[in-house]
């Protein structure tokens, strides 16, 4: 492995400008892996490395694949109109290196967010054509019936769109509770199947994207990075 000058580790981490990491590294404001290092330019392979700047521990990741749980009552956007955005609720250096939801959740919505700054598997990850299944749980307003869940079965039309949009999987688990699969990601497009379907989406909770499932352990606004298992799993 190409070992690799500590100022331009920094930076790539989103830690500011090349200047910057250089002065940060020049206020012994910089350990790696509990070391304070003087020089900007002394080289460092970048494979399990832990930085400290500032007091603050940060893994060093080449590229960032985060899970995180998205809480009720923000918005999947970077400038947002009437709630705090999520990117709030990431550490600045996240934010600096330009890191994308996968895919958005409304504001109301709950769970699973994947956010990354690779472009590739952002692209992959929301191409309906690779046939990526979503699972949400659907809370309803009205008690579930037979017929809602064949008419998303079979495909819905949506007023936007004449192409009718199919969940893959539905499974229902209480009168108002039902688990369901889709692979597009149209705008509002579980609450509009819903309402096509002749229910009402009351609250709406993912947490499910292809094999991985929002793990347990994550409380809500809460992040971590992707392990490298799991990442395979999606990939
Ligand atoms: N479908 C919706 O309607 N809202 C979401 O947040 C996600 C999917």
């Amino acid at each position: 492995i190409k070992k690799i000058p500590l100022d331009k580790i920094l930076f790539s981490q989103g830690f500011g400008t090349r200047r910057h990491c250089n002065n940060l590294v020049f206020a012994d404001m910089v350990k790696v892996n509990g070391v304070l290092v003087e020089d900007p330019q002394e080289l460092f392979s970048p494979i399990n490395l832990l930085l400290t700047i500032e007091g603050q521990d940060w893994e060093f990741h080449e590229k960032a694949y985060i899970v995180f749980n998205k809480p009720t009552g923000y918005e999947c956007s970077h400038k947002t109109k009437h709630h705090p955005s999520i990117y709030g609720l990431l550490p600045a250096p996240l934010i600096e290196r330009g890191v994308q939801c996968v895919g958005r959740l409304d504001q109301d919505t709950t769970g699973l967010l994947l956010i990354s700054d690779d472009g590739q598997f952002i692209h992959k990850m929301t191409s309906p054509k690779k046939n990526i299944g979503k699972v949400y749980q659907i809370t309803t307003a009205e008690v579930i019936q037979k017929e809602q869940i064949e008419r998303l079965l079979n495909g819905v039309v949506l007023d936007d769109d004449p192409t009718p949009c199919n969940a893959i999987a539905c499974e229902q688990v209480g009168d108002f509770q039902l688990n369901m699969t889709i692979v597009e990601g149209r705008y509002h497009q579980v609450k509009r199947m819903m309402v096509a379907a002749g229910n009402h989406v009351e609250q709406l909770h993912r947490f499910q994207i292809g094999e991985f499932v929002l793990p347990e352990a994550l409380k809500e606004g809460e992040w971590r990075w992707l392990k490298p298992d799991e990442l395979n799993q999606l990939s």
